[in-house]
């Protein structure tokens, strides 16, 4: 029987990549985004592209109504709508931190609360959340962006014994530093909030981190590829995380080294 799988945040990245490489692969696909026309190309590959804001009550529960009414269940969602909202804590607005956990937390958690009760009556499904290395390791202007992965992990290991007894899975992936559109929306907010105040030397080094950083992406489909080997392991692990040889580093040494040698080697990053 062909699964079907929703992903979110479908219109660019590394959402846009899943949505197309599980269609190759034999899923029956929706996507969601708001960018409707960003969409567009995806039904050349037989996706169905539904306008989706994950802040959204009204357009969430529409968007897995949709879904309901012409598949009958939602067999594998892919939680990855997100962005990431830079800035010294000092300086974002507190609406602009909220909105940031609308997306990246509360988004996923109201789709993963739509989706349960069928995929319980089915006694299957799969709820992948695409966290991030930023949801191990918080850098300074990230706050809340590090905020919502954290909560997003956290959250990921609670749901996952909750629902493991319904023969559902919950596997959260880690990407590293990916080609997408992230690290514009990132730098952007960054520069607006905090390129101006008493952070600004540290905005400006935190930029051309990103920049660096960006020189080194992986490709999107690499993280396609990991939610895959998720959805269809036989026994899933909790996480996935991307084999980037920096990230697994950093990943490494937070587990081994004291909160004050771990600051000392973020802080020699932004530089
Ligand atoms: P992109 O900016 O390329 O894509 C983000 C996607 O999220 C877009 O499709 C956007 O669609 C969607 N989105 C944002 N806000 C909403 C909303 N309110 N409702 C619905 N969709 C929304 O970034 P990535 O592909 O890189 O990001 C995907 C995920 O991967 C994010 O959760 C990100 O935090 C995570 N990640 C990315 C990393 C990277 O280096 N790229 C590293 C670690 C994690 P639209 O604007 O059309 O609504």
């Amino acid at each position: 029987m062909k699964k079907t799988a929703l992903v979110t945040g479908a219109s660019a990245g590394i959402g846009k990549a899943t949505a197309i490489y599980l269609a190759r692969h034999g899923y029956t696909v929706y996507g969601g985004a708001r960018r409707t026309d960003n969409m567009l190309d995806l039904r050349s590959y037989g996706i169905t592209p539904i306008a989706l804001d994950v802040t959204k009550d009204e357009s969430v529960v529409a968007c897995v109504n949709q879904i309901f009414a012409a598949e009958g269940s939602i067999d594998i969602l892919v939680n990855n709508a997100g962005f990431g909202l830079e800035g010294a804590i000092e300086d974002l607005p507190m609406q602009d931190a909220r909105y940031q956990l609308e997306v990246n937390v509360f988004g996923a958690m109201r789709l993963a609360q739509l989706v349960l009760p069928k995929m319980r009556e089915n006694r299957y499904g799969k709820i992948v959340n695409i966290s991030s290395v930023g949801g191990k390791i918080a850098f300074p202007l990230g706050g809340w962006y590090h905020a919502s992965k954290f909560a997003l992990e956290a959250l990921s290991d609670s749901m996952r014994n909750e629902v493991k007894e319904f023969g559902i899975d919950v596997i959260v992936v880690e990407p590293g530093a990916t080609r997408s559109e992230w690290g514009t929306v990132a730098t952007d907010i960054l520069l607006k909030v905090s390129g101006h105040t008493a952070y600004k030397d540290l905005a400006a080094k935190t930029h051309s981190l990103f920049t660096r950083l960006a020189k080194d992406v992986a490709e999107p489909i690499v993280i396609a590829e990991l939610v895959r080997k998720g959805i269809e392991a036989k026994i899933p692990k909790a996480r996935y995380t991307t084999s980037q040889l920096a990230s697994l580093l950093l990943l490494g040494l937070k587990r081994i080294l004291s909160d004050r040698q771990l600051d000392r080697l973020i802080m020699s990053q932004i530089k």
